[in-house]
């Protein structure tokens, strides 16, 4: 049998020591952060840390220490934010996202933190602790009856560790929560190797039962390959383009191409940033049926995830 040939690429940082006055531990650490950093925009490059970017690197050192804090003091505090049906309002699904505790962190934006985690690797506690936060949601009793899957945010980092698998399905199973209650959003702005360990992490996930979401579709260079390359279940049209519906013609255009593609393909689609009703009125008459957006609920916290559900679905059975 023939094998392709391997391709080989270098992804590296560097600490250029003679400006940063940092000791050896402190530089090792920037130049792996650094090298995750050439890791997640593109691959095949060096990222260089120097004067320039010493209070930017600075200020992620402050996150990274306040994130590390959080992640082993329990100092996080899981929002959910509704998808919905957008015909009626009801709710049809979740989608849980990071929030640190109140008083933590104060002023840093959850994708800031995020980006900082993947770096130093403490995404892999914070990706636990959410998809805990989903399984919990699943077994109310609210919840546990209803068709409804929770979506988890799920960072490229965490595919390239094959550890991630056994952790996850550990916890599901200690949860007593079904695999195919769980949908993995992964963005489509991070590179994603079609071939390597993300590839096999990620395969064996979907053997387990898990699904999953290309999220921000629409925004990267690769959506046509990945849907090819991975079974996507569902697709969630980025913000960026539900904004400007009502605005340009462009927009309605470019949403109703992305509906077409996924349903030719098979997939849900969810239409993500919906905060108008103009929104919501021009993306039902494309055809869209899942919306998620401030319009219909911001994220709120875990805890208070059920009775908002129960609350929605009142409000949409009143109105119909
Ligand atoms: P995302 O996955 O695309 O999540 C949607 C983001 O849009 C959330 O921001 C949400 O609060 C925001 N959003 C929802 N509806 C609206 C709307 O109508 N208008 C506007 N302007 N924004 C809306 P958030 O929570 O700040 O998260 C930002 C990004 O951080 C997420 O984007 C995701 O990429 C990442 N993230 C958040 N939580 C996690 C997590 O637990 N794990 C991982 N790996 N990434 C996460
Ligand atoms: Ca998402
Ligand atoms: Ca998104």
């Amino acid at each position: 049998m023939e094998h392709a040939p391997a391709r080989l690429t270098l992804s590296s940082g560097l600490v250029d020591c003679a400006i940063v006055n940092w000791d050896l531990a402190q530089a090792i650490v920037q130049a792996d952060a650094a090298a995750r950093r050439a890791k997640t925009t593109g691959r095949n490059r060096t990222v260089l840390v120097d004067g320039a970017q010493l209070d930017e690197v600075q200020a992620r050192l402050q996150v990274a220490q306040q994130l590390d804090n959080a992640t082993r003091y329990e100092l996080i505090n899981p929002h959910g934010q509704p998808i919905v049906d957008l015909r009626t309002g009801a709710p049809i699904g979740m989608e849980m996202l990071f929030r640190p505790s109140a008083g933590v962190l104060e002023g840093v934006s959850p994708q800031r933190c995020i980006n900082v985690a993947e770096e130093t690797g403490l995404i892999d506690a914070i990706g636990l602790r959410m998809l805990r936060s989903a399984c919990t949601l699943l077994r109310h009793p609210r919840v546990a009856n209803s068709a409804m899957v929770v979506n988890v945010n799920l960072s490229v980092h965490q595919l390239m560790r094959e550890q991630l698998v056994e952790q996850a399905i550990g916890l599901i199973e200690t949860e007593g929560v079904a695999a195919n209650r769980i949908c993995l959003e992964i963005t489509e702005s991070h590179w994603l190797d079609t071939d390597g360990p993300s590839r096999r992490v990620l395969t064996r996930l979907l053997d387990r039962g898990f699904l999953l979401a290309l999220d921000d579709f629409g925004t990267g260079y690769a959506s046509l390959v990945l849907l090819r390359a991975f079974p996507f279940n569902h697709v969630k049209v980025d913000r960026s383009f539900v904004q400007n519906l009502g605005e340009t013609r462009e927009a309605s255009a470019l949403c109703s191409a992305m509906l077409e593609m996924g349903r030719a393909c098979g997939l849900q689609v969810t239409a993500e940033g919906v905060e108008t009703e103009e929104q919501r009125r021009i993306l039902t008459e494309l055809g869209y049926i899942r919306g998620q957006g401030y319009l219909f609920a911001r994220p709120q916290p875990e805890d208070s995830l059920p009775d908002l559900l129960r609350e929605m679905l009142s409000n949409a059975q009143q109105e119909s």
